[in-house]
């Protein structure tokens, strides 16, 4: 089968292993991946790496790092069948949600993955991890389209679309999780792909990526008996545009006028304020409750049933899109790349 995929190794636990000199976990060579993992020359693709210089744990993913694996994946874009990224666990779930919006009429694979225990331990999960993104990276449907021409984490047997997930387990090798939609696909002796839930693009649109983001946003949690100085102070930030409020439940946070006029010295300011509930499952409602009808009412904008990760960086992308609050507002509760459900 002639089929070629890029892998982009950006760091984190899956390129490790034990150095034998120092017997510490060391970073290798990506460009001797085959040597490493020898089972993908099964494969018969055409394989090809890139490697990050330095490489980076993904704590220090930030727009710049963000900016390079787009650009990585335009410039070899038509040469490729697919992008197999591989990154840190921890922020994981920030950048393939960001990947997501940054990439425009996606019409082949990008598939993050990762590993909690380095490639070249015994017990890894990081061999199984590259060795099924690749095929799925790597697979196409009759008509010799890609079977899932979407940014996607895979794990543990599990394809998730990336800007539904959320990393939630620090230790299992189950990490990931999407509370709000369905895997994409499940991976056991056949890799079942559930083609109704796959997003497509307009095929024949050209695939455009967006490099301007704008990182001025605040992600407030909401806590019982908060101090609502925590809040106004914000209006005092140079720059700042976007605040996600993380709420209770279905979007409610504290009836208190004390709060409510707080959260409107804000919108007051201009700022564009998100309602983003600390649950992982369910959905904003700003109807249900007497406290979110108020939150709607001063002009507080709903991130349905959205994780953190992708609110944030949908702001990210809308702000660096749109210089006009308005626009941002009304594109932030529209799915814009299968981030939220719309009932
Ligand atoms: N700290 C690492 C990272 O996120 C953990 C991992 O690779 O899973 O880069």
């Amino acid at each position: 089968m002639d089929r070629s995929i890029l892998l982009i190794y950006t760091g984190g636990t899956i390129g490790m292993k034990i150095d034998p000199q120092s017997q510490a976990l060391a970073p290798f060579d990506f460009s001797h991946i085959l040597e490493e993992v020898p089972e993908l020359k099964k494969f018969g693709y055409k394989l090809d790496s890139y490697s990050f210089d330095p490489v980076i744990d993904s704590s220090d993913a930030n727009i710049p790092f963000w900016q390079e694996i787009a650009r990585i994946i335009e410039e070899n874009y038509t040469r490729y069948d697919g992008f197999v990224v591989l990154h840190g666990t921890d922020t994981m779930s920030y950048t393939a949600s960001m990947l997501s919006f940054m990439l425009e009429n996606l019409g082949k694979p990008v598939i993050f993955t990762g590993s909690q225990l380095p490639i070249g331990m015994l017990r890894t999960d990081g061999k199984e991890n590259l060795i099924s993104s690749i095929e799925i990276a790597a697979a196409k449907d009759e008509e010799d389209r890609a079977m899932v021409p979407e940014v996607c984490v895979y794990f543990e047997s599990q394809l998730y679309r990336g800007n539904r997930t959320t990393k939630y387990n620090a230790e299992n090798f189950r990490a990931f999780r999407s509370a709000n939609f369905p895997v994409l696909a499940d991976v056991g002796i056949h890799i079942k792909f559930h083609q109704e839930l796959i997003r497509y693009p307009k095929w024949g649109k050209e695939f455009k990526v967006h490099y301007n983001l704008d990182r001025n946003v605040a992600i407030v949690k909401v806590v019982p008996g908060m101090n609502t100085g925590l809040l106004t102070v914000l209006t005092k930030v140079e720059g700042l545009r976007g605040v996600i409020l993380e709420t209770f439940g279905s979007g409610n946070a504290p009836t208190s006028k004390e709060f409510i006029d707080a959260v409107k010295v804000l919108v007051d300011a201009g700022l564009i304020v998100v309602n983003v509930t600390q649950c992982h499952a369910g959905r904003v409602d700003m109807d249900a409750y007497a406290t979110g009808v108020a939150l709607k009412h001063i002009g507080v904008v709903s991130g349905e049933d959205s994780t953190i990760e992708a609110a944030l960086t949908k702001l990210y992308f809308l702000m660096g899109k749109y210089s006009d609050n308005k626009d941002v507002k009304e594109s932030m509760e529209k799915n814009i790349r299968g981030e939220i459900s719309k009932l």
